[in-house]
């Protein structure tokens, strides 16, 4: 058999400052929306959320 990627996982974004992954920081829920949002935080200081 032939590991499938799981589409469910997340894959966190690079750093649009220095292009290194990002770390994820927290998960919140936007209660508007009803959607997850998440905060990822950089070793450079670069923070960014993502839905
Ligand atoms: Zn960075």
């Amino acid at each position: 058999m032939v590991a499938k990627p799981e589409s469910n996982k997340p894959t966190p974004p690079k750093c649009n400052r220095c292009g290194m992954a990002m770390t994820a920081l927290y998960s919140i829920l936007d209660p508007r929306s009803g959607k997850q949002a998440r905060a990822f935080r950089c070793e450079c200081g670069e923070r960014t959320v993502s839905e």
